[in-house]
C-alpha cells in the first residue's frame, strides 16, 4: 500500500483543514418538516432518486477511504431521514473499520431509533444526534408536516441512551412565532437527562423556505432566555472548530449548545465536506453546485484519480456563504442545493 500521509490533512483556499465528512445517504424522509420539506412540494408525486441513482454503500465506503487518506477523522451520516437506508448499521460496521477514521455520528429525526439503536451500537456508531423541535405533541406534529408523533421520538431517544450512547445530541431549530415557547419548554422537559440540547438559528438554507431574518431566533435572545430561569456556566468548546457553543446549566448534567450560523458565522473554521445521496461533492451547505464524484466512480476511474479530483476541489475552496450572507460579495442569483438532499 502506498504512503499517503504526505497528503493528509489538505488545506482549502483559505487555510481550513478538510476533516470531516457528511454523508447523506438517503434523499427520502418520513417527515415534512415546515421549514426543510414542505409537503406542498415533497408530495406524493415527487422525484425522489431512484435507488440505483443512490451511492451504494461500497461506493460511499471507497469515497470516506479517499476522504480519510485526505485528513477527514469525522463522518456524519445524515439524509433526507438515513434510517430509512435499508440496512444502514452494515454501512456503519464498514465504515468503523477505516483505520483514521476516529468518529461516526448519525442525525436522525428519532422515528426510527426505537428499532435501531442496538444494531448501530453493536456496529461501531459512536455518536447520535436528534432533530426535535418541539415537546408539545401537537406543535410537534404540524412542524414535522403532520407526519410525527412526539412520544416515538422520545422512546426512540430513550432507546439510544439505554443501550449505552452517551450524552445523546438533541438539535431543536427555533422559528420565530412557530415554536419559540419552546426553549425553555424543552429545557424544562431534558434537564436531568444525560443529553445534550443545542439550539440552532434557523437558516435560509435551501430554496423553499422562503427564510425570513426576524424569523430566526438569535443565539443572545435564547442565551438571555434561559438565564431568567437558570445559571449557565460556560464551558470550554471540545476541540478547535466545534460549532456550538456550551453551557451547563448549573447543579445538572445537563448541557446546552447554541449554534450561531446566522448571527455569529463560523465559516472561519468550517472543515466540512458534503457528499449527496448520488454522490455529488459539496464544499458548503449553501453551494448551488457540486462535483460528480459518482460518475468518476462508475466510469472506472482509479483511487488516485478520485483522491487528486477531491484534494483539488478542496484546495480550490472558498466558500463562506454565512460570512458573507449581507455583503455585496454575496452571490444570492444561484439556486442553493436543499438541505433534504445535501444532508444538515
Ligand atoms: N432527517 C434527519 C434529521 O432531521 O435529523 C437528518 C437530516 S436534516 C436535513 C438535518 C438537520 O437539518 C435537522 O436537524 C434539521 O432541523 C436541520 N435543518 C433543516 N432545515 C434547516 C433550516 N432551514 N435551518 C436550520 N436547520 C435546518
Ligand atoms: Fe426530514 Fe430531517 Fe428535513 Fe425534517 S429536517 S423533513 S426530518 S430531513
Ligand atoms: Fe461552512 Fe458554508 Fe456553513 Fe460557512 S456557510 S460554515 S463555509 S457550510
Amino acid at each position: 500500500m502506498s504512503n499517503l500521509s504526505h497528503l493528509s490533512p489538505i488545506r482549502d483556499n483559505l487555510g481550513r483543514p478538510l476533516k470531516d465528512l457528511r454523508v447523506s445517504v438517503m434523499d427520502r424522509c418520513n417527515f415534512r418538516c415546515i421549514y426543510c420539506m414542505p409537503e406542498k412540494k415533497f408530495h406524493s408525486g415527487f422525484n425522489f432518486l431512484k435507488s440505483t441513482e443512490r451511492l451504494s454503500f461500497q461506493e460511499i465506503f471507497r469515497v470516506t477511504k479517499l476522504f480519510s487518506d485526505l485528513g477527514v477523522n469525522k463522518v456524519r451520516i445524515t439524509g433526507g431521514e438515513p434510517l430509512l437506508r435499508v440496512n444502514l448499521s452494515e454501512l456503519i460496521g464498514d465504515l468503523s473499520t477505516l483505520e483514521k477514521i476516529e468518529d461516526i455520528a448519525l442525525t436522525t429525526n428519532g422515528v426510527l431509533l426505537k428499532k435501531y439503536s442496538e444494531e448501530l451500537k453493536a456496529c461501531g456508531l459512536n455518536r447520535i444526534t436528534v432533530s426535535l423541535d418541539s415537546i408539545d405533541p401537537e406543535q410537534f406534529t404540524a412542524m414535522t408536516g403532520g407526519r410525527g408523533n412526539l412520544d416515538t421520538v422520545i422512546e426512540g431517544i430513550s432507546k439510544a441512551l439505554s443501550v449505552g450512547f452517551k450524552k445523546v445530541k438533541i438539535n431543536a431549530v427555533i422559528k420565530r412565532g412557530t415554536n419559540d415557547d419552546q426553549v425553555m419548554e424543552m429545557v424544562d422537559y431534558f434537564k436531568g437527562q444525560s443529553v445534550i440540547i443545542r439550539f440552532i438559528e434557523y437558516m435560509d438554507v435551501g430554496n423553499l423556505n422562503q427564510w425570513q431574518l426576524n424569523e430566526t431566533v438569535g443565539s443572545h435572545e435564547i442565551i438571555a432566555k434561559l438565564s431568567e430561569q437558570w445559571a449557565l456556566k460556560p464551558l470550554d468548546r471540545n476541540y478547535e472548530g466545534e460549532t456550538a457553543e456550551r453551557f451547563q446549566i448549573a447543579d445538572s448534567e445537563t448541557e446546552i449548545g447554541l449554534i450561531s450560523s446566522v448571527t455569529k458565522p463560523f465559516c472561519g473554521s468550517c472543515t466540512r465536506a458534503r457528499l449527496s445521496s448520488d454522490g455529488k461533492l459539496y464544499n458548503c451547505l449553501f453551494a448551488s453546485e457540486g462535483r460528480d464524484i459518482r460518475s468518476l466512480i462508475r466510469s472506472g476511474k482509479s483511487d488516485d484519480f478520485i483522491r487528486n479530483e477531491i484534494a483539488s476541489i478542496w484546495k480550490d475552496r472558498k466558500d463562506r456563504y454565512s460570512e458573507l450572507r449581507y455583503s455585496e460579495k454575496s452571490d444570492k442569483t444561484n439556486e442553493k442545493v436543499e438541505m433534504y438532499y445535501i444532508g444538515g
